[in-house]
């Protein structure tokens, strides 16, 4: 069966193949099929921002659609950036906006945060499938790690005394909010599959 991923990130396409393809499917992106849709993310939870990308792109396509969404969610700050972290503070680079983020816990004594994704399938038929995954650490002081993107400069793993930006990828998928989120998917996927 044939699946397209509602994402112009080929870096996910990657992960999603690694992962759905021990079940036999077969994952392409939407460029694949010339479609370049521009979803509005007018959701108030990951959730349902995902269900809008999937839905959009299931309708365009006629194929399964799986759409996913993520974000960092700090305790002191009532769950911010959240569904928002792309875009917080209206700032352009990944730099800027964790500088942002320290600054507003400067002298914050709860440090706790999560990277939560939620990933959503919707089929031609009407169904749909929803998982979601989560990684809970917490934010440094200051940045730590190459490696990466976003946040992960500065989201600490209190077990692995390391931040995301420090740890391989490898490393990485296997504690974190997406890598979670999507074993969890493809268990799901694997039981409707077999029930289909
Ligand atoms: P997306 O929904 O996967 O595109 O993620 C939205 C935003 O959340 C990204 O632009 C990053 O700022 C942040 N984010 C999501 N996942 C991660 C991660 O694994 N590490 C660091 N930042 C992330």
């Amino acid at each position: 069966m044939k699946f397209v991923l509602a994402s112009h990130n080929k870096g996910k396409l990657k992960e999603m193949q690694e992962i759905l393809g021990t079940l036999g499917v077969e994952v392409v992106m939407e460029s694949d099929l010339g479609l370049a849709l521009e979803v509005e993310e007018t959701g108030c939870t990951f959730a349902e921002n995902a269900m809008l990308k999937a839905k959009a792109v299931m309708e365009a396509s006629g194929l399964p659609a799986i759409a996913d969404d993520s974000g960092l969610c700090v305790d002191a700050l009532g769950g911010a950036p959240g569904i928002y972290s792309a875009r917080y503070g209206g700032l352009d680079t990944d730099q800027e906006r964790y500088a942002l983020l320290l600054q507003n816990l400067r002298g914050a004594m709860n440090r706790a945060a999560h990277f939560h994704t939620a990933i959503v399938c919707c089929f031609p038929n009407g169904d749909t499938l929803e998982a979601a995954g989560d990684c809970f650490g917490t934010i440094a002081y200051a940045p730590m790690g190459e490696e990466g993107f976003g946040y992960d400069p500065v989201f600490f793993v209190p077990e692995k005394r390391k931040t995301f930006a420090q740890l391989t990828g490898e490393e990485k998928n296997a504690i974190s909010h997406r890598g979670n989120a999507l074993r969890t998917f493809a268990e799901k996927l694997k039981t409707y599959l077999e029930k289909n």
